[in-house]
């Protein structure tokens, strides 16, 4: 089958159904492939050490009440689309399934009740502390939150080019690469 890229201005249902389909088509080829396996490995073990500092340093609680209490949340509709085809495919081959519709239309896609559903975030997502934060927690705790979040950016840049090679050079040997 020919499957074309797509752009990063495509909407997100468009990216999320060239995920999906090039997951469908090249799951094996792409857990066949060691470093991709490997590389998927040692993104979930950076993002659960994130995520437990993250826990461990009172951000989750506070952006959980934030959410609840002051509707205050910061993911935004349209922040999904800073997501590329790319990072889709990598959340689905982590194991994340996508819905069909949006929860909130003033939220970004990704936003469900219960957070967000991402495994592999954008580095804006992962990034991005509030003022709210910055002023209540202590800066100790956060520089040892960004080391932690720094190893999952670099290990999700690594494992995205890769997946980029790889399935970019297996559509050029099947002369399916039609851009
Ligand atoms: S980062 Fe700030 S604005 Fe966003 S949910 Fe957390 S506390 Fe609220
Ligand atoms: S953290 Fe998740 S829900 Fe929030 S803007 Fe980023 S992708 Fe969307």
């Amino acid at each position: 089958m020919s499957i074309k890229e797509v752009s990063l201005s495509s909407t997100i249902e468009v990216k999320i159904a060239w995920a999906e389909t090039s997951y469908q088509e090249f799951k094996e080829h792409f857990l066949r492939n060691k470093v991709i396996r490997d590389g998927l490995k040692g993104l979930k073990d950076a993002i659960l050490l994130s995520r437990r500092e993250m826990g461990e340093t009172g951000i989750a609680r506070i952006c959980t009440e934030c959410e609840g209490r002051e509707g205050g949340s910061c993911c935004g509709a349209g922040l999904e689309n800073r997501y590329d085809g790319w990072l889709l495919l990598i959340n689905l081959l982590l194991g994340q399934e996508f819905p069909d519709t949006r929860h909130d239309e003033k939220s970004c896609f990704f936003l469900r009740e219960t957070g967000c559903l991402l495994y592999a975030r954008h580095v804006i997502c992962v990034n991005y502390l509030c003022k709210k934060i910055t002023t209540r927690i202590d800066p100790q705790k956060i520089s040892r939150l960004r080391e932690k979040e720094g190893r999952e950016l670099e290990r999700l840049f690594f494992l995205h080019e890769e997946v980029k090679r790889v399935l970019r050079a297996r559509f050029a040997l099947e002369g399916e690469l039609d851009r």
